[in-house]
């Protein structure tokens, strides 16, 4: 780091918000560090649900038109889970519904960070 590690603003998440205003302050002159969660995408390794086995990494992470696949790679997604019923009988018809998550019980609701 050229600034010795000292910076006008700490942007932590480089999602639709905070991606853009951490490029903002950089065009208006300030120096930023923008964090983003997980790992290195060109160190990690990962890949889909239909895909089992298989690293999809560097491309899913690289190549832009592959982004849906950068969505669903399973060393940088985000797992959100809701329940969209207050039915557990309809819950249970939702395709998307989880009983479990990584061996954990979560009824449909819960949360995985990226590797
Ligand atoms: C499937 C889907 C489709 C959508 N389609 C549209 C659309 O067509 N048009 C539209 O306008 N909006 C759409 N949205 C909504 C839009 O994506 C959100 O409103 C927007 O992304 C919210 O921006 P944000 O900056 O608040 O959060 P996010 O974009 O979610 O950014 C948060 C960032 O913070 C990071 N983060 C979280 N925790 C940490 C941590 N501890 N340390 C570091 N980083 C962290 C996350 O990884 C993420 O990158 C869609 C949303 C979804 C889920």
């Amino acid at each position: 780091m050229s600034n010795g590690g000292a910076f006008d603003y700490i942007v932590v998440g480089s999602g639709a918000g905070g991606g853009t205003l951490a490029a903002r302050l950089a065009e208006a002159g300030r120096s930023v560090l923008l964090l983003e969660a997980g790992g290195d995408p060109r160190q990690l390794s990962g890949t889909n649900d239909d895909q089992p086995g298989i690293n999809r990494l560097p491309d899913d992470y690289d190549v832009p038109s592959f982004h849906g696949f950068a969505s669903e790679n399973d060393a940088m997604r985000w797992d959100f889970f809701v329940r969209h019923y207050a039915s557990d009988e309809m819950q249970q018809k939702d395709p998307k519904y989880r009983k479990e998550y990584r061996g954990s019980p979560v009824d449909g609701v819960g949360m995985g960070s990226p590797g």
